[in-house]
């Protein structure tokens, strides 16, 4: 047994846990879990656990569907909203098949292999997501659209059990290793913002997972649905994941260089051009609905244009003022319904592929874009980002960088899904054009 495993074998005994959940997470960025008592850890840690992959979506076909999930032993953490009950933990765990291969279509694995390819040059990537999400009431056990609170961006107390909701959020994030730096109320009603430090895409991209469902969990105690689809309600804000970006070298911000012009060094130049270059094709992953593509228009802080700035909140990529070792880059598109693995992996590969290939961003665009005509749009060469889902799809399946990082397995299934989804919403009929036309024709 290696010490690691006898350490935390210790450890789930000293907690008094009962059963562990085996975390891990599909192609749509959905958490999945299998339960298995306590004493079935130790087997779990060195030898993994076998499941049935064909019933998970993008996973494997029948014929060959058998997977062991090898848990992670960083990423044990006991769940501090279920220690009522017998006490649970669990742990994130990454995907093998057959003689002990990386599974392809395991999210987890595509974010490994962009990170040891930034590793082959060097560079660390870290990243801090900004997620935000709604509040709503339910009925029947059902979540609706109704507003828990009238509440506005940075509101004190919304008056009701939304702020207890945050707070609740926050302190069992905060037990569960998080170092939380901000919450606040959104500019819509009933909309929240929880902001946790920065770190490693890895560390992170398995945080955003723990805290879409913590926040689930805890809001479902008060008969709250938290919800982190990106548009729920049209003609109001949507929720968006900006996500800040940045390499390090030697433990130091590559993106600082304090003789530079706005003292951003050639490698953060660099990787803000490839982003921008492979934009199209990381909307794919970034903003994976049909849902997603609502967020996306003028009006409402999220981006709809290729572009970046050092200020302005329209572009698609902000650098904020920080500067020495926050030195970083915003990308504003994601939105929290994203697989934050699939994401991250894709930024961190369009960055390195614009260190490779020295692409240097456009002209920077300071004015706000929603309020530029097209001709000046134009002139500027600012392009749009992909208007729905098959859009950006056809914008991955053409990009060659961003095919190679994901793999064949995954860009096929991501595609097939972009089919399916968009066949079932062609097929239905929707609330609006009941609206629109039952009553007049
Ligand atoms: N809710 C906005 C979005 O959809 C972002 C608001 C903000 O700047 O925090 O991206
Ligand atoms: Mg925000
Ligand atoms: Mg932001």
């Amino acid at each position: 047994k290696p010490a690691a495993v006898t350490k935390i074998l210790k450890r789930i005994e000293s907690d008094k846990v009962k059963f562990i959940r085996l975390q891990f997470t599909d192609i749509q960025g959905q958490p999945k879990n299998v339960s298995i008592p306590a004493i079935q850890a130790e087997k779990a840690l060195t030898e993994g656990i076998w499941f049935d992959g064909s019933s998970i979506e993008g996973f494997a076909r029948v014929e060959e569907s058998d997977m062991i999930l090898k848990p992670d032993v960083a990423t044990y953490a006991v769940l501090p909203w279920r220690q009522a009950e017998a006490k649970v933990a669990r742990f994130i765990c990454d995907i093998q098949t057959y003689g002990n291969k990386p599974f392809d279509g395991d999210p987890r694995y595509t974010l490994h292999k962009a990170i040891a390819e930034a590793a082959k040059m060097g560079f660390t990537f870290n990243t801090g997501p900004e997620l935000e999400f709604f509040l709503f009431r339910m009925f029947n056990g059902l979540p609706t659209t109704e507003f828990e609170d009238h509440g506005d961006y940075f509101d004190l107390a919304p008056t009701d059990s939304a702020e207890d909701v945050r707070r609740d959020v926050v302190l069992a994030l905060s037990d569960m290793g998080f170092e939380i730096e901000a919450s606040h109320h959104e500019v819509a009603d009933s909309q929240h913002e929880i902001d946790f430090k920065y770190g490693d895409a890895l560390t992170t991209a398995d945080r955003v997972i723990t805290f879409k469902f913590a926040t689930k969990s805890i809001a479902l105690q008060y008969g709250l649905h938290a919800s982190f689809m990106a548009k729920p309600i049209a003609g109001i804000a949507g929720s968006g994941m900006h996500t800040h970006g940045s390499l390090s070298k030697n433990g130091k911000n590559a993106f600082y260089d304090p003789n530079a012009e706005l003292q951003l060094s050639d490698t953060a130049m660099y990787y803000i051009g490839g982003i921008l270059k492979h934009a199209r094709a990381i909307t794919r992953l970034a903003n994976p609905t049909i849902n997603s593509y609502k967020r996306l228009v003028p009006g409402y802080e999220a981006p709809c244009y290729i572009s970046w700035s050092a200020a302005n909140r329209t572009a698609l990529v902000r650098v904020p003022a920080a500067r020495g070792n926050s030195t970083r880059a915003e990308f504003r598109s994601p939105d929290p319904m994203c697989n934050p693995y699939l994401t991250f992996a894709a930024m961190l590969a369009a960055g390195l592929d614009g260190i490779k290939n020295k692409i240097m961003p456009p002209e920077m665009t300071n004015s706000n874009i929603y309020h530029m005509d097209e001709k000046t749009r134009k002139k500027n060469k600012i392009e749009m980002l992909p208007g729905s889902l098959m859009e950006s799809n056809a914008a991955l399946v053409k990009d060659d960088v961003l095919c190679k990082i994901l793999g064949e397995h995954v860009v096929s299934n991501l595609t097939r899904i972009a089919e399916m989804e968009t066949e079932s919403f062609n097929l239905a009929v929707h609330p609006w054009e009941l609206d629109r036309y039952l009553a007049t024709y």
